[in-house]
C-alpha cells in the first residue's frame, strides 16, 4: 500500500506540469531581433513587477532589468521533483500538484506552536499536508485551490504526513518556480524576501534573449561554452545540477577573463607613461653589504633579489609585491634595494604604517647598512619641527641617502632629490593614495621602483587578482636555526600552571608578550582591555617582574619608550593590543600569550605568533580559550598544528569570507558576482592565460570581435580599478 494510502475520489486536474521548470524561455523571435536596450529599462516596466517590489528591488542597487537579471543565486535547492501522492517515498523533498479538500487549525502542546493541517490530493490519493506556525494561509485554503506544495512525507506512529516546507497557490503566473526542481535561492535583505526576488526574475526571466555576448564566439566554441543569455537563465532556474555547474563555470569565466582583461590593460596603460631610471647592475657596495651581513642569504633571498635585479634594470618602474611569512628575512631584502639604489647615485626610502615599526627599521637598517658606509634618516610625526626640517633639507640636497619613516615621509614639504627606490612595508596598511604619493613620480616624472612588503600570506592565485597589476615575489623559505614555536590551548581551569611557565622563562631571562583580546575594532574600548589586562597582571601573576603596557592611544613619544625600553631587555613582559602585530622583532622574546584567542581570525594569529620564535631558543604561544563552542576550538586546534600562513590564509578565506581575510580594504571582491576565488583558482589561472592571449594578439582590443570584451570590462571593472592597484 502506498504510504499516503487511497482515496477514491477523482479530482480535477489540469495538465501535468513538466519535469522542472524550463531553463530555455527565450521567446521564439529572441534569435531575430536582439534589443539590449531593452535591459536598460526600470523594473517596472516589466509585467508582474509592481512598484512596491521595484522600489525594494532598488534598494538592493537593481534598478534595471539588466541589473535583475545578473542577480545571481547564491545556491539551489535539492532538486525535488513532481509526484503523485499515491507515489510519494520517504526521504528527500518532493513536489505535489494536489487541490486542498480540507484545513483545520490545531493548537500542539507546546506552547505557541499552531499546526494547520490540510487534506490534500490528487487522482491518486490523499494526504495530510502540515504547515507549522501558517495559520493565515487557512481562508485562502478554504477556497480548496489547487496549489504545488515541496516538502517531505513524514511518519510518526503509523501514520504519514507531509510536511510542506514552501507551497504556491496554482494560477498565481509563477508555477513551479518555487517549488518544483531546482529552486534558486537568493540574497534576501530586510523587506524583500527571497520569494518575492525569485518571482521577480522568473517575470524578467525572458528578457535575457536581449542579452550581448561578450565572449568571443571562438573562445566560446573552444571552452564549448554556452551563450550568455542560455547560461544566465539555465543557473537561475537549471534543468539539472549538472546543467546549474556549467552555466555557473561559464558566467565565473567570463567574470574572472573580464576582470583579468581589466587589471592587464590597467596595468599597461600605467606602464605606458612611467619611466624609471634604470639602475646599473650590482657594484661593489652591493657586494660589500652582502658580504658584510651576519648570515648568508637564504635561497628564497637570493632568488627574490634576483627578481627584483630584472626589474631594476628596466626604465619602467618596478612595481613587486614581495609576500614572506613573519620572520621570513625580508627587510634585508629591502635593505639590499636601498644600497642598490644609493650605490647608482640616487636615494632610497622605506615607510612603514607605526612609529614603533619605522623606529625598529630604522634601528635595524642602520646597523645592516653600517658597513658600507650608509646613513639612515627617521622621519616621523614626533620629530620637533626643527629636526622635520633639518631632515628634510638633507633629502632635498640629496645629503641624506636613506630615509625610513611613517606616513610623514608623504607629508606636504617632503621632497627628494633623486627617490631611486621606495619600499613600502605592510603595505596593505595604507590606502592607496598614500602609497602612491611614495611611489610616485617625482621631478621630471620619473619614478621611482617600488617594492611593496607583505607578510600577509596570500594564496597565489588570489594574488593575481588581488594584486593583478603587481608582479609578486614570495619568500617561501625561513632562515635556518629556527625552532619551530609550539602553540598549546590553555583552557581556565590551565591558567595558573600556564602562568608558572611564564614565570619560569622570565626568571631564566627571556621575555614575553601579553596580547588582549580584540573587542569590536573599536579603539577606545581595545585601549580599556588592555589597561585592564595590564593592572590585573601586574598586580597578579606577575606582580615581581616588569611589566608595559603599549596602545594605540599613547603618545608617540610614550609608545617608543615602551617599545625600546623592551627591545633593550629593561622590561620583562610587554602587555599590549594588536600594536605589536606588525614587524616587532625581539629575538629575546620566547612566550606570546594571548588573550580570548578564538576573536582573532587565523592569520592574525598567525601574526601574532610570529613575534615569537625569531631567536634559537624555544617559543611558546599560548591561546586562552574559555570552554567555547566546538567549532571555535577546532579552529584553534588546526592553528596550533599549522605553522603555514598560507594554510592559515585560505582557512580564513573559507571560514570567514573573501572580504574577511583582508578587512574592508577587500570590498571590491563583492564586485564579483559568480565567481568565488577560492574555488575558482583554476579558472582564474585560465582567464589570466586567455587574458594574457587576447592583449598579446590585440592589445587594446580593437578587433570587432574584442570589441565587446573590452567594453564589458571596462563598464564591469574599469572604475574598480583603484581598488585592484591597492598595492
Ligand atoms: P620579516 O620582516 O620578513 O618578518 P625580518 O627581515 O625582520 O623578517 O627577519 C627576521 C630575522 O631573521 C631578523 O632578525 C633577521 O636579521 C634574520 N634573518 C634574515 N635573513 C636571514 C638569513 N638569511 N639567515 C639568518 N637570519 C636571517
Ligand atoms: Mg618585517
Amino acid at each position: 500500500m502506498s504510504p499516503a494510502g487511497r482515496c477514491g475520489l477523482h479530482f480535477p486536474l489540469g495538465e501535468p506540469v513538466s519535469q522542472g521548470p524550463d531553463a530555455l524561455r527565450l521567446p521564439p523571435t529572441s534569435k531575430s531581433r536582439i534589443d539590449p536596450q531593452r535591459l536598460a529599462r526600470p523594473l517596472t516596466a516589466v509585467q508582474g513587477i509592481g512598484s512596491v517590489t521595484a522600489r525594494r528591488l532598488g534598494g538592493i542597487g537593481l534598478h534595471t532589468v539588466g541589473d535583475l537579471l545578473l542577480y545571481v543565486p547564491f545556491r539551489h535547492e535539492p532538486l525535488s521533483r513532481l509526484t503523485s501522492v499515491g507515489g510519494i517515498q520517504e526521504g528527500g523533498d518532493t513536489t505535489l500538484r494536489v487541490r486542498v479538500l480540507s484545513c483545520s487549525v490545531r493548537s500542539t502542546r507546546r506552547p505557541g506552536l499552531k499546526v494547520l493541517e490540510a487534506l490534500v490530493g490528487d487522482s491518486s490519493g490523499s494526504i495530510v499536508a502540515v504547515w507549522y506556525n501558517q495559520n493565515y494561509l487557512k481562508p485562502t485554503f478554504e477556497q480548496h485551490p489547487e496549489v504545488l506544495v515541496r516538502g517531505s512525507l513524514v511518519r510518526r506512529g503509523g501514520f504519514s504526513s507531509f510536511v510542506v516546507k514552501r507551497h504556491e497557490v496554482i494560477d498565481s503566473g509563477e508555477e513551479g518556480v518555487h517549488t518544483l526542481g531546482l529552486v534558486p535561492v537568493y540574497p534576501a535583505s530586510g523587506d524583500l524576501s527571497v520569494h518575492s526576488i525569485r518571482a521577480a526574475l522568473n517575470r524578467v526571466a525572458p528578457e535575457a534573449a536581449h542579452m550581448v555576448d561578450p565572449l568571443p564566439a571562438s573562445l566560446r566554441a573552444g571552452r564549448r561554452y554556452l551563450g550568455a543569455p542560455e547560461a544566465l537563465l539555465a543557473y537561475h532556474f537549471p534543468r539539472s545540477l549538472k546543467a546549474a555547474r556549467r552555466a555557473r563555470e561559464r558566467l565565473a569565466f567570463e567574470e574572472l577573463l573580464l576582470l583579468q582583461l581589466a587589471l592587464l590593460q590597467k596595468r599597461r596603460r600605467d606602464e605606458e607613461g612611467r619611466r624609471a631610471v634604470p639602475l646599473h647592475s650590482p657594484g661593489a657596495m652591493a657586494a660589500a653589504f652582502v658580504q658584510a651581513l651576519p648570515f648568508s642569504l637564504t635561497g628564497a633571498q637570493r632568488r627574490v633579489i634576483a627578481e627584483i635585479e630584472a626589474d631594476l634594470a628596466r626604465a619602467v618602474p618596478m612595481r613587486r609585491l614581495l609576500q614572506g611569512d613573519v620572520g621570513s628575512g625580508k627587510t634585508v631584502v629591502a635593505a639590499y634595494c636601498l644600497v642598490r639604489a644609493v650605490e647608482d647615485g640616487g636615494q632610497a626610502a622605506v615607510m612603514a604604517p607605526t612609529e614603533v615599526l619605522a623606529d625598529q627599521h630604522a634601528a635595524g637598517l642602520a646597523a645592516q647598512l653600517a658597513p658600507v658606509g650608509l646613513e639612515v634618516g627617521l622621519l616621523k610625526g614626533s620629530l620637533s619641527a626643527a629636526e622635520r626640517r633639518r631632515i628634510c633639507g638633507r633629502l632635498v640636497r640629496g645629503e641624506l641617502p636613506v630615509v625610513v619613516g611613517t606616513h610623514a615621509l608623504i607629508q606636504e614639504g617632503v621632497t627628494f632629490r633623486d627617490l631611486r627606490v621606495a619600499v613600502v612595508d605592510e603595505q596593505h596598511r595604507f590606502g592607496v593614495h598614500q602609497r602612491d604619493a611614495l611611489a610616485g613620480p617625482g621631478e621630471g616624472s620619473v619614478w621611482p621602483h617600488t617594492l611593496h612588503m607583505t607578510a600577509t600570506p596570500i594564496p597565489r592565485t588570489l594574488s593575481l587578482t588581488l594584486y593583478g597589476d603587481l608582479d609578486v615575489s614570495v619568500i617561501d623559505e625561513l632562515p635556518p636555526g629556527r625552532t619551530p614555536v609550539r602553540t598549546h590551548l590553555i583552557l581556565p581551569q590551565q591558567r595558573s600552571e600556564m602562568w608558572d611557565h611564564v614565570r619560569t622563562q622570565l626568571d631564566a631571562g627571556r621575555q614575553a608578550y601579553v596580547v588582549c583580546p580584540l573587542i569590536d575594532e573599536s579603539d577606545i574600548l581595545q585601549v580599556a582591555s588592555a589597561t585592564a589586562t595590564y593592572e590585573d597582571i601586574s598586580r597578579g601573576e606577575l606582580a615581581d617582574y616588569r611589566v608595559l603596557l603599549l596602545h594605540g592611544r599613547l603618545a608617540a613619544d610614550e609608545k617608543q619608550k615602551a617599545m625600546a625600553a623592551f627591545a633593550a631587555g629593561d622590561a620583562d613582559v610587554l602587555v599590549s593590543t594588536t600594536v605589536i602585530e606588525v614587524g616587532v622583532d625581539v629575538t629575546n622574546a620566547t612566550v606570546m600569550v594571548i588573550e580570548g584567542a578564538r576573536r582573532f581570525g587565523l592569520s592574525q594569529l598567525h601574526q601574532l605568533r610570529g613575534r615569537v620564535g625569531r631567536g634559537a631558543e624555544r617559543s611558546d604561544c599560548m591561546l586562552m580559550v574559555d570552554e567555547e563552542e566546538e567549532e571555535a576550538l577546532q579552529r584553534l586546534r588546526l592553528f596550533a598544528r599549522t605553522t603555514d600562513g598560507f594554510v592559515l590564509a585560505e582557512h580564513d578565506l573559507r571560514s570567514r569570507g573573501e572580504g574577511q581575510l583582508f578587512g574592508e580594504r577587500q570590498s571590491g571582491f563583492g564586485d564579483l558576482r559568480v565567481a568565488r576565488l577560492l574555488q575558482d583558482q583554476a579558472l582564474l589561472i585560465g582567464a589570466r592565460a586567455t587574458a594574457r592571449a587576447l592583449l598579446a594578439a590585440d592589445p587594446e582590443l580593437r578587433d570587432p570581435r574584442h570589441v565587446l570584451l573590452a567594453e564589458a570590462a571596462e563598464e564591469r571593472f574599469g572604475d574598480r580599478a583603484h581598488w585592484l592597484d591597492r598595492a
